[in-house]
């Protein structure tokens, strides 16, 4: 019988999840079926339940389930503890698994796919919300050599500070003057077209600045960034690769991403 999954979201339509495992089954020949499922606001531990019920193996959530899913699991990876929120499910009879592969996902995409180095580097991650809490231990387990976090709210940098006991350093945005090997924003000003309020210094040729935003167009961040004389990424990789984490956690089975991200990147473009 053919295994089900799902991801779990509200809104969901435009999710590029079902498609993105659909190509790694076939790329891999595996038997799943992959389906985007619009839980109600108020609702989505019922509505995985039924999914579990109707014989569902495992699920991705997206916005704004994540906590609800790290309530719901009755196992987390250490990962999914350290980043306070769960974006897969594994269900195994009565158990369910709850795992967080945001982070390894940007690490793979910077590290393996853009060839930069985070061991021994200057890190800077801009922004405390979920995507900056999932990337902060996979990040700290590269070991470089500093890794800076800026928040507009600074009480919610203060507090990564204090989870991850000192192994970070939380700065104001003007104090931030010196220039960083990898500039990572992790705030939504993106997608209101803003940039956080970083000084030129902070980039130079060296510099790497990811936007774990995509999108057909560079973001307003990577061509400030750019202008700035940095190399700049998005994240579409980011997406490609936690997808494939997860798909590894549920069929023990790793796809090429290379494909499946050129794949998006020319649906994107519209060619
Ligand atoms: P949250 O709402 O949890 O956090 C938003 C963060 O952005 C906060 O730190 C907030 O600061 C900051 N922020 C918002 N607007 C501004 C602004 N104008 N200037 C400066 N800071 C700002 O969102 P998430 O953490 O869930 O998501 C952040 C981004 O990451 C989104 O763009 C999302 O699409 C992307 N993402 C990409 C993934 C991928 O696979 N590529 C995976 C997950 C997320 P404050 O605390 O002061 O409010």
């Amino acid at each position: 019988m053919t295994d089900r999954y799902a991801v779990f979201g509200n809104p969901i339509a435009h999710s590029k999840s079902p498609e993105i495992h659909a190509r790694f089954a076939v790329q891999t020949g595996q038997d799943i079926q992959y389906e985007r499922l619009l839980a109600p606001l108020d609702g989505f531990a019922a509505s995985v339940r039924e999914f579990i019920r109707a014989g569902g193996r495992g699920a991705n959530v997206t916005v704004p389930f994540k906590l609800d899913a790290y309530a719901l699991a009755t196992e987390l990876t250490e990962r999914a503890q350290a980043a306070g929120a769960v974006n897969t499910l594994s269900f195994d009879g009565e158990a369910i698994r709850g795992d967080n592969t945001d982070g390894i996902g940007l690490v793979t995409d910077i590290v393996a796919n853009a060839g930069q180095a985070i061991a021994g580097r200057r890190v800077l991650l801009v922004g405390a919300g979920g995507a900056a809490r999932g990337v902060v231990l996979p990040i700290l387990e590269q070991a470089p050599s500093s890794l800076v976090i800026a928040n507009r709210t600074a009480a919610r940098a203060q507090e990564l500070v204090a989870q991850f006991g000192g192994r970070l350093q939380a700065s104001s945005f003007d104090d931030l003057q010196d220039e960083f090997d990898l500039v990572i924003n992790a705030t939504s000003a993106s997608l209101a077209g803003d940039v956080p309020p970083l000084a030129p210094a902070l980039f130079g040729r060296h510099t790497l600045a990811y936007d774990m935003m995509y999108g057909k167009e560079p973001t307003a961040f990577m061509r400030f960034a750019a202008q700035h004389g940095a190399a700049v990424r998005d994240g579409l990789g980011m997406l490609v690769e936690q997808a494939a984490e997860a798909f590894f956690i549920w069929r023990g089975v790793r796809p090429a991403t290379a494909p499946v991200h050129e794949a998006l990147r020319l649906q994107l473009l519209g060619q």
